[in-house]
This record gives structure tokens, sequence and C-alpha cells, in this order.
């Protein structure tokens, strides 16, 4: 007998489960849109040349060795990550208000802010917008907060729900944390415009709430780093204290090298100082310190005027190719004519069209034409190419008509 006979088969995981579906069709039609990948137009993954060419560098320099980093990571990778999301002209960090841990990509950064948080700040209630990633009500309640939500998305209207979006916030505790996604929205691709960001940024700030953001897609989402920051840095401008957790594992192609981090944004100095300390503490019993090589990938690039120009050629080439599939998918349903008003295709931003399909037209077009997908009908244009378009288009239609 065993210890553990009691346990129960777990369900895969809503989106990873998608690719194992995926993984077991025979189809050679078969065609994955479930994880958020970027894959070129010949349907492979894609190393960017700058990380090889940082690699190649890194190897070549026979100093470096495998000793452990310091608790919060490599402090030229942590000081780089604050610079690339506040900006170059940053008060905040000329002020040294900002404590930077590199952490373990997106999640890890989420989840060491979400243990920052609850044993830190008072207010131990999060925000997060409905829809969300999947993972964030998960990491937050793991990490100790209680996870509440506020409107975001009109399935009517395919648009941000602006007014239930304030009704919400304006309804909620003062000093509550607030999720943000800093740009290019999961799952929905739906963003706040510049205007409505203040109108948001005005009543985080008047109830004194915590806002933490989510930076998953900087430069991914329009082809512009500082574009695509936009958001945070109008926030930091402010002054006010904020969280920032970052993810490198879309803007530069580093997915399973897990490299990230947090920054906050401190009221002061003397302030960052504390925090950077208490992070440590929060950072060493769960998982000591962080591994080299990826952070060692992007302080190399970050860190080098030429690595830097090229990087961003490489990634506007990545946003523009996505970018390409809404238009082509786009076109290729007006073609075929399929019914209903397909405009969110081009309009939305980032990696992912929330398409607005049934979870039934989710399951007819993976049993019968072989599209994988997340049930809540998101795909990854990330995925798509010229060549696979028309199969897609093909299958979107015979599922609405
Ligand atoms: N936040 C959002 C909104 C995401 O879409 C993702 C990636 N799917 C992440 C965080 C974290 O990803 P990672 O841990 O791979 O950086």
């Amino acid at each position: 007998s065993s210890a553990f006979q009691h346990l129960q088969q777990a369900p895969d995981d809503p989106i990873l489960g998608v690719t194992i579906a995926y993984n077991k069709d025979q189809s050679p039609l078969k065609l994955n849109l479930g994880v958020g990948a970027y894959r070129t137009e010949e349907g492979k993954p894609y190393v960017l040349k700058v990380v090889r060419e940082a690699e190649q560098r890194l190897i070549r320099d026979g100093s470096r060795n495998k000793e452990y980093l310091s608790i919060t990571g490599i402090p030229a990778f942590n000081k780089l990550s604050a610079k690339l999301i506040l900006g170059e002209d940053s008060p905040a960090i000329h002020e040294k208000r900002v404590c930077t841990a590199q952490c373990l990509s997106g999640t890890g950064s989420l989840r060491v802010g979400a243990e920052f948080l609850a044993k830190h700040y008072p207010q131990k209630v999060i925000y997060i917008p409905t829809p969300t990633w999947g993972n964030h009500p998960k990491v937050f309640t793991l990490g100790g907060l209680q996870v509440k939500s506020y409107r975001y998305y009109d399935p009517k209207t395919r648009g941000l729900d602006y007014e239930g979006l304030l009704d919400d916030l304006r309804a909620a505790p003062s000093d509550a944390v607030v999720l943000l996604h800093a740009c290019a929205h999961n799952p929905t691709g739906v963003d706040p415009t510049r205007e409505q960001w203040e109108g948001i940024r005005q009543i985080i700030r008047s109830k004194n709430m915590l806002p933490f953001f989510d930076s998953a897609y900087q430069g991914f989402a329009s082809g512009s780093l500082d574009e695509d920051a936009h958001a945070v840095r109008l926030f930091a401008a402010d002054g006010g204290e904020c969280l920032i957790a970052q993810s490198y594992a879309k803007n530069m192609g580093l997915y399973g090298e897990r490299v990230g981090a947090l920054s906050i944004v401190c009221a002061s100095e003397s302030v960052a100082t504390r925090v950077d300390s208490q992070l440590k503490l929060v950072i060493r019993p769960m998982y000591s310190n962080p591994p080299i090589h990826g952070a060692a990938i992007v302080a190399t690039v970050l860190g080098d005027r030429g690595l830097y120009q090229e990087w961003t050629v490489e990634l506007k080439a990545m946003a523009d190719r996505i970018i390409r599939m809404r238009h082509l998918l786009y076109e290729a349903l007006r073609a075929r004519g399929t019914p209903g008003n397909w405009e969110h295709i081009i309009k939305q931003i980032g990696m992912f069209t929330f398409t607005g399909l049934t979870k039934e037209q989710v399951n007819f077009m993976t049993k019968e034409y072989h599209v994988y997908m997340t049930s809540d009908g998101r795909i990854s244009m990330a995925g798509l190419s010229s060549r696979t378009v028309p199969h897609l288009a093909n299958a979107i239609h015979a599922a609405v008509t």
C-alpha cells in the first residue's frame, strides 16, 4: 500500500494541457494555438539571434564560474531590468527608490511579490481582472493573499468594461492591491486607452490602493518597448508606490530559462533599502537564490548597445509577424463570408485573440479540424502562419455556421 493511495488523478493544467492533447493527435493538419509561445512562419520555436550571440560571449568569457548568485540575483541584471520597464530617465531609479530581485520568470516574480505582500502589507486583498491569466488566482491565493475581482471585459462590445472597472475599484476597500496587466491583457487582448489608464490611475491613487503590474509582454505587443511600458511609467511618474513583475519569456524568447524580475518602487530610498532586506527573507527559504544562465544572457543583451539595438529589431519583427497574422485571419474570414463581426481580431493587442468562440465551438474545432486552443476561445496568434491561416479560417467558419 502507498502513503498516497488516497490521491485522485488531478486534471491537466487548462493551458499546458492543450499541448498535451495536441501532442497525442496524429493528424498532419493539427494546429496548436493553445500555449503562448512564439513560432516562426515555418511553425518552429525561435531562438533570438541576440540570445545566441550573448550565449557565445558568455561561453568565451573564461572568468565566469558556477558559484551561487546572491539571493536577489545578478545586480547588473536587476538594474537593467528596472531601467527597461521604468525608462532611461526614471526619477524613481535616480532617487534609488526602486529595489529589484531577479526571480523565476513572470510567475516567480508574481509569487515572490504575493508572499512579500502577505507578510508585510496590512491589506491582504488583491483585485484581479475578469477574466485574467488562469494562473493569477492560484499564484496569489497560494502566496497568501485573498483574491477578489474587478470587471474588465465586456463580451457584448468585445472591449473594455471601463465603467464596470471603475465602479468595482471605487467599491473596493481602500489600500487594496490591484493587479494590472501592463500591456497586451491576457487572455482578452483588450487594453485601456491612455485616457482610461489615467482614469484608473486617479482612482487607485485617490484610494491609496497599491498597483501590482504584471508585465509579461513588453515590446511584444506593439513592437516598441517604450510604448508597451506606458502604463507602468504613468503610475511611476506620480511618485507613488507600485510593484512590477517582469518576464523575459516572450520578449527575449527565454521561456524555459525562467528569467524575470520583481521590482518594488518605494516612496523613499530608506524604505527601498528595508524592503530589499525583507525580500531576501522571503526568497531565501523559497528557492535560496535564482539560476545564472538566463539572467546572464539578458544582462549581456541589455548592457551592450549593439546587442540591445539588434534585440529591438528582432522584437519588432516578432510583433509585426503576429499583427500580420491578425490581418490574414481577418481577411480569410471575410473572404469566406463567415457570419459575425470579426474586427476584434485586428483590434486586439498582443499574442492572443479572444475570439468569442464558445466552449462547444472550440470542442468542435478540435474534434473536426485538429485545432487546439483553450476552452475560453483564446487563440495564440503567434502559433499561426500564412500556411495555417486558411485551415483555421475553415475551422472557425464551420464552427459558427
Ligand atoms: N503573466 C501573464 C499575463 C502571462 O501571460 C504569463 C505567461 N503566459 C505570465 C505572467 C508568466 O509567464 P512566465 O512565468 O513564463 O514568465
